[in-house]
């Protein structure tokens, strides 16, 4: 059983450890126990050497890490052995500070030296634990691995000699009694002048992995702070899951990759002697553990995690000179592994025409010198054209055994990546088909990490993130409606809708984890900052989360300038803001590109009649070959219901006033009633059917006689209009006399659009229409005789509001 730093950094995690230890040992097993160092002390201990060497202060370090382990003497060891306790740490730490001191003397600290210093963390966590055991559990036998794991003297990252190893536990074992726990300290050994060594960060785990070979244990137990290993580190990845079982091979890859639950050696002596490990969580013991082993049973799935080392650099060798000299790749991997250089991932392009090697960030200078030397003659004679260097950038691997069955892996990583614009400078994938890796840049690791595990581990569950910009009557219709029907998006379409960010005029939120559809309003009142819309979308950006849909319910220009923006960085947007669509021609098709180059979602289906289905409805008859032959369409629900009631005794102009108090017209009828509005969601409906126009293409035969459009005042427009009386009541009658009704008719046909005041008759398919409702009749080469008609209403909050929701609903499902 090994037990990891933060298995015993506390009081109340050396219980949780006894509490492990004592159940092992009451179902009669044999147990060896390994301890690291109380978790931050190595790392202490580490700073203290460099800080020594320096000729730095020390003292509030030793000063800490004493009084963390007296800490424990003093609450945990009975106190009949506390004093004997406190005698023993008092003499290691005037040997600690001994040692800093000569260090600081000297103003230079050798590995050899640090290993030394390093190896006090292990010996006093295990002397405590074993005080501890011994005290409440059993007997204990403290043993210092110093006398049993005999290394070679490459201090810092010292190779196990194993059959010398074997031998010392050979002669150990002939003594030692089975019916004591015995305590080992992790992480150090000696060289066979007995100097101390270490093992390299996190060696522990390899300690008791070459115990578990020397005692021929039945399983290794490791024992740490997560459950067990998971699809991806936790700390990245708040949805990782647990794994209840992996290949040796497959727990080495994901380790050698960044994989911090276990150390990548630990998995040798354990594969000699077939020895199984298991991954057990301190803190949560009910858990079985992950089980590792030869072969795996479970049908997990084809990759089983996904594993990052946050900071790699890039070598990349370049000359046309490459193709084809033979023995290139043989001198620059000598050359590389004489200076030490541990060359973590290869790729060549198939031209031959470069080669790229990912190293540690600390192997660089090494790294370099030793390619200019190796290849002087090549450099001079530019047969080698450039060595180019790149810095902040991280590898990802995706790793399991079954990848090598299936063929559409790849696949899914690489478009999981191209959804969330994460370019990949490199890719890698290992002969044994283990693993795929990437180089990515560093920046872009969070999101990319997260992008691939949703799309292989949690695909079932989708999540999509959402921003709502403005938050007036359909803004707040809209979260009612997502509120009320999120429980069903989540039972029956697998679709979680997390709100993250939201603004109105004034202010913003962003925040990914605690807004909601129930808080927005607390959290923007309450923790909203004023801010202008740059740093809403730089936050919004920042998050660097995958699936994000920018919903914008706002009418205003500055909102949809970011549009551009937005998409290019892989957010989709959907918007009820015609500004946008009904900008120039040029920009419409910009965002329209950027959204198809990026893969993402552009949609404003609200633009015209509201929820109607229209723009989707235009965009399958295009996409389906079809072609339009003739549009006719009234958009203008404020007009409808204006001309419907205008049919009585009432003057136009009361009409107007009706419908102005009854809120069916803009705080200016003169916006709605001079057809600007009209127009341009004619001009929308003409691109979407293939027509590139610009809005003063459009042609508006106004409905109000031109001396009403000079007016200066709403009041004085209505004056204005209440004289033109007679205008309009001669359209009336003239209508009437014919049994036909007004209607202001939106015309596209051989490439024109005009909207102008028809008079219709029963037999046309907009006689019948009644309050503010809209209708669009599509004539196409497939719909000639008998044309489409979509009718219905279209405005209000209400309806808006769910076009709105159907549009997010949409962008989702590519998701
Ligand atoms: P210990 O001190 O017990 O040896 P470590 O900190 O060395 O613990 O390793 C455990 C940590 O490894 C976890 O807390 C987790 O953050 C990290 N980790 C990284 N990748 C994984 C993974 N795939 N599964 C589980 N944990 C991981
Ligand atoms: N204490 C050592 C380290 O922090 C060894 C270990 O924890 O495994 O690297
Ligand atoms: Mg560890």
């Amino acid at each position: 059983m090994k037990f990891g730093g933060t298995s015993v950094g506390s009081i109340a995690a050396i219980r949780e450890t006894l509490h492990a230890i004592s159940s092992n040992y009451q179902i009669d097993r044999e147990i060896a126990v390994v301890f690291s160092a109380m978790s931050g002390v190595t790392n202490a201990l580490q700073k203290m050497a460099f800080d020594a060497s320096q000729n730095r202060n020390f003292a509030s370090d030793l000063k800490w890490i004493e009084a963390l382990h007296f800490e424990v003497i003093q609450t945990l060891v009975h106190p009949n052995h506390q004093n004997e306790q406190f005698i023993q740490f008092k003499m290691l730490f005037n040997e600690l500070e001994s040692i800093l001191d000569s260090v600081r003397v000297l103003k230079e600290v050798s590995l050899r030296i640090n290993d030394l210093i390093l190896s006090f963390g292990e010996r006093m966590s295990s002397l405590i634990l074993t005080q501890l055991i011994n005290d409440s559990i059993a007997p204990a036998q403290y043993n210092d691995a110093r006398n049993f794991i005999v290394t070679d003297s490459h201090f810092g990252n010292a190779k196990v000699d194993f059959p010398k190893t074997k031998v010392r536990f050979e002669h150990w074992s002939k003594t030692a009694s089975r019916e004591v726990i015995q305590v080992f300290t992790g992480f150090m050994a000696s060289d066979e002048q007995h100097t101390t060594t270490t093992l390299g960060r996190g060696g522990s785990d390899y300690t008791a992995a070459i115990l578990g070979s020397m005692l021929h244990a039945d399983e290794i137990q490791i024992w740490t702070d997560v459950d067990g290993f998971m699809t991806a580190d936790p700390r990245l990845v708040p949805h990782a899951i647990s794994l209840p079982e992996l290949t040796y091979a497959e727990a080495m890859e994901l380790s050698y990759f960044g994989a911090k639950v276990i150390y990548p050696p630990t998995m040798i002596p354990a594969i000699e002697m077939e020895i199984p490990i298991y991954i057990k969580n301190t803190f949560n013991r009910d858990y079985k553990g992950t089980l590792i082993h030869k072969t795996t049973h479970h049908n997990f799935g084809l990759a089983k995690g996904i594993a990052s080392i946050n900071e790699v650099s890039l070598i990349n060798i370049e000359g046309s000179g490459l193709v084809g000299f033979k023995g290139f790749s043989g001198r620059l991997f000598s050359a590389l592994a004489l200076s030490q250089v541990n060359v973590i991932m290869i790729t060549q392009a198939s031209s031959e025409h470069s080669i790229s090697i990912a190293i540690e960030p600390l192997d660089l200078v090494n790294a370099q010198k030793s390619i200019q030397k190796e290849f002087e003659y090549e450099f001079l004679t530019k047969r080698i054209e450039t060595v180019s260097i790149e810095n902040d950038v991280s590898i990802l691997a995706v790793v399991g055994e079954n990848m090598r069955h299936s063929e559409g892996l790849a696949g899914k990583v690489f478009h999981a990546l191209g959804r969330v614009g994460v370019n990949i400078m490199a890719i890698a994938q290992g002969s044994s088909e283990l693993n795929i890796s990437m180089i990515i840049r560093k920046s872009n690791l969070s999101k990319a990490i997260n992008a691939i595990h949703n799309d292989l581990f949690l695909s079932k569950t989708k999540n999509a993130h959402l921003v709502i910009a403005g938050i007036g009557n359909i803004g707040k219709a809209l979260l009612k409606q997502i509120n009320n029907q999120q429980q069903n998006l989540l039972e029956y379409q697998d679709l979680k809708l997390n709100i993250i960010g939201v603004s109105n005029s004034k202010k913003f939120v962003v925040n990914t984890k605690e807004l909601n559809f129930e808080n927005w309003d607390f959290q923007l009142s309450q923790k909203g900052i004023e801010g202008n819309l740059d740093a809403f979308i730089n936050q919004i950006l920042d998050t660097n989360l995958p699936n994000i849909v920018f919903v914008d319910n706002s009418a205003s220009s500055l909102v949809s300038s970011y549009y551009q923006t937005l998409l290019e960085n892989n957010v989709s947007v959907v918007t009820c803001n015609k500004i946008a669509t009904s900008d120039s021609q040029i920009n419409y098709d910009k965002l329209k590109l950027t959204a198809i180059k990026k893969d993402v979602n552009f949609l404003y289906e609200t633009n015209v009649g509201a929820g109607l289905p229209i723009i989707k409805t235009l965009q399958d008859i295009i996409h389906s070959g079809d072609s339009i032959v003739k549009i006719e369409a009234i958009l203008s629900g404020t007009i409808s219901f204006i001309f419907n009631q205008y049919v009585g005794n009432a003057t136009f102009a009361e009409v107007v006033q009706d419908a102005q108090n009854k809120g069916f017209t803009e705080p200016n009828p003169v916006d709605d009633l001079s057809g600007k509005d009209f127009a341009r969601k004619m001009l929308i409906i003409a691109r979407e059917s293939g027509l590139k126009l610009e809005m003063k293409d459009i042609e508006i035969v106004p409905i109000l006689p031109e001396v009403c459009l000079k007016a200066k005042t709403v009041s004085e427009f209505y004056e204005l209009l209440g004289q033109q009386e007679a205008y309009f009541s001669n359209l009336k009658y003239q209508a009437q006399e014919n049994q036909q009704v007004l209607r202001y008719i939106g015309k596209l046909e051989n490439g024109k659009v005009q909207i102008k005041i028809e008079l219709v008759g029963a037999q046309h398919p907009f006689y019948n229409l009644s309050g503010s409702d809209n209708i669009i009749s599509m004539t196409t080469q497939r719909y000639l005789q008998n044309p489409l008609v979509v009718k219905g209403p279209g405005a209000g909050a209400e309806v808006t509001a769910a076009g709105v929701f159907a549009d997010i609903m949409r962008a989702a499902s590519s998701f």
